[in-house]
């Protein structure tokens, strides 16, 4: 993947929250390039700093959360070393985020058609009005929404179509970049999926990288190329996504969540998961911080945090791959 343009680069990044017990990282030390035109997956548990990261990345953490180490840059710029107008002018114009909840995305109490015009226009100087109406017109017919619904206020419309008039904000200013939060999480299944194909098929017409993130499994690996497996603040294991099937060599944990994932056969559906809750950021167990959960944990597991190493296309961090070389990056 050497030639292909990096998107998203990610080096060395920690987020902490600041709290009496001193700074707790909830992402610790991420490596992570996204390639032009790519889709990739994050997946984990709640808890597991998917949310922190995307957060960190758009420069929307609030509160006590900070970086505490590392870089992030988007299409070559880092986001931490723009002041605040340049920042405004990049946010939204070249990395975009679709939240989970589509409703507190959107303003209630102005309509479709002010909400993606005013977006249009705070970025396209040059634009008039009807200009910037007419390519909000054009992205409810690549959404397939009915431009009628350009006159709606947030609360007459569907979830599914509520959700849908979020994804033409975000591509409105054509962004090379994505994060899509759970952007389908409150949705009815029938209307999951139809939104889904649609986001592929948005994402190969515009050619944005995404950043996909989801706690369901199989959505993951349906949608992204390479898929991201974190767990308590790290990617532990970072692997293509046709390698995710039962049987193939993964990180326990991973392999875990496959299992979680509901098997059909003809007479039975089976559904097995991962024992125990991920651990307390505050209290971090040594070593690698998954071993009280892990079924195939050995001594030096409890006193060595693994390091990454090369796994197929990706890498991995445990014990078990050790004896092959140590990576950097995944
Ligand atoms: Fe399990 Fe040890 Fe591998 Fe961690 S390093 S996943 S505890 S085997």
């Amino acid at each position: 993947m050497s030639d292909r343009q990096p998107i998203l680069e990610l080096d060395h990044l920690s987020v902490g929250y600041q709290t009496s017990a001193g700074i707790v990282n909830a992402v610790n030390d991420v490596n992570l390039t996204i390639y032009k035109e790519e889709i990739v997956g994050l997946i984990g548990e709640s808890g597991s700093g998917k949310s922190t990261m995307a957060y960190a990345i758009m420069r929307l953490l609030k509160g006590d959360a900070l970086i505490t180490n590392g870089t992030i840059r988007v299409m070559g710029k880092d986001v931490y070393a723009m002041n605040l107008k340049e920042l405004r002018a990049f946010r939204w114009a070249q990395m975009a985020m679709v939240f989970q909840s589509a409703m507190s995305a959107l303003n209630p109490v102005m309509t479709v058609q002010t909400q993606m015009v005013d977006t249009i226009l705070a970025h396209k100087k040059g634009m008039t009005r009807l200009q910037a109406i007419e390519r909000a017109n054009q992205l409810l017919d690549i959404v397939r929404i009915d431009r009628k619904a350009m006159q709606s206020y947030p609360h007459e419309l569907s979830g599914g179509m509520r959700q849908r008039v979020v994804i033409a904000i975000a591509i409105a200013l054509n962004p090379g970049f994505v994060i899509m939060d759970e952007p389908t999480t409150a949705l009815d299944v029938v209307v999951q999926r139809s939104i889904l194909d649609q986001i592929k098929e948005i994402q190969k017409q515009e050619k944005f990288a995404v950043l996909f993130i989801s706690h369901d499994f199989s959505l993951v690996a349906e949608m992204a190329s390479r898929v991201a497996i974190m767990y308590a603040g790290r990617i532990i294991e970072m692997t293509p996504s046709q390698t995710l099937q039962l049987g193939e060599r993964h990180h326990p944990y991973t392999e875990g969540l496959l299992r979680a994932i509901p098997h059909l056969s003809a007479d039975n559906i089976t559904i097995e998961g991962i024992p125990g809750s991920p651990p307390n950021l505050v209290n971090l167990p040594r070593g690698c911080a998954f071993h009280p959960r892990c079924p195939v944990a050995v001594d030096v597991c409890k006193d060595q945090r693994p390091k990454a190493i090369p796994s197929g296309n990706g890498h991995v961090e445990c014990h078990l791959f050790e004896g092959e070389q140590e990576v950097q990056h995944g």
